[in-house]
């Protein structure tokens, strides 16, 4: 895979849910290494925009290429597709880890049942992304028996047990006692800082201004505001974004 080639370039892409368009012609592209914040209020697309990225949702269209493959190729194979889930990951709200498995084996099933790995190799890329996000000793244990926030670290860890080459991640502290959100966030600073591509929805501006290099702001399933995090968030061009911000801070 090229450097120079971006992760994610989407070109006037739609998306509507029956007669509600939700996705209105919305531009633009993610660097490889770059992380983009995806700002905006309740009910703008974020979501709906970042479920496109791995074909969670089917564009209505416009074009979408997620690293190299074209989702928008009205011939897209289930190859691609299959290739597509593995390349990008993708972290919820709701960390959605199986209850009646444990972190250890909440980590191996896909490693071992989708990218065919042998036990003992999917058993030692686990412990170590658990060591990666400070959880090495909680490998046995079963998700009940985590915190908010350690379960969202455990989500993490087990979308990176897939190799991803980017990330996408849906107000991933958002559900979390404020206490806990510190830890899953300097998870992904790390993350950041090691180069991972991220695509970001968040509600942290602190986070988006400290992580973020380049921000959207929605509004209504169009691109309202985009630039890099200082621009968007320290100097708002529009009325509305500064409204939201100061909501938000
Ligand atoms: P955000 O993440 O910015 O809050 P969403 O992308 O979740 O926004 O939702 C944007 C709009 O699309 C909302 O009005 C929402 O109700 C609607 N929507 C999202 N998903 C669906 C769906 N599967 N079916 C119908 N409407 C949906
Ligand atoms: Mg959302």
């Amino acid at each position: 895979m090229q450097d120079s080639t971006p992760a994610i370039v989407f070109e006037d892409i739609e998306k509507s849910f029956g007669s509600l368009k939700v996705l209105q012609g919305i531009s633009g592209s993610i660097q490889r290494g770059e992380v983009l914040a995806v700002i905006g209020s309740s009910g703008c697309g974020k979501s709906t925009l970042l479920r496109c990225f791995n074909r969670l949702e089917k564009i209505n269209k416009g074009r979408l290429v997620v690293n190299e493959i074209d989702l928008s190729h009205p011939l897209l194979s289930q190859k691609q597709l299959r290739r597509l889930r593995t390349q990008v990951g993708m972290v919820f709200q709701q960390f959605n880890l199986f209850p009646h498995l444990s972190v250890l084996e909440n980590l191996m099933l896909a490693p071992r049942q989708v990218l065919g790995k042998s036990r003992q190799e999917a058993d030692e890329q686990a412990r170590f992304y658990l060591q990666k996000v400070g959880l090495a000793e909680k490998a046995e244990v079963y998700p009940e028996q985590l915190s908010g926030g350690q379960k969202q670290r455990v989500a993490i860890a087990r979308s990176l047990c897939m190799n991803p080459q980017i990330m996408l991640f849906d107000e991933p502290t958002s559900a979390l006692d404020p206490e806990l959100v510190g830890e899953v966030l300097q998870v992904m600073q790390q993350l950041a800082q090691e180069g991972m591509t991220m695509v970001v929805v968040t509600h942290e501006m602190q986070f988006a201004r400290e992580v973020a290099h380049r921000v959207i702001f929605m509004e209504r399933g169009r691109v309202a505001e985009a630039g890099t995090a200082p621009e968007v968030l320290t100097q708002p061009k529009s009325d509305r974004l500064r409204a939201f911000l100061n909501r938000m801070s």
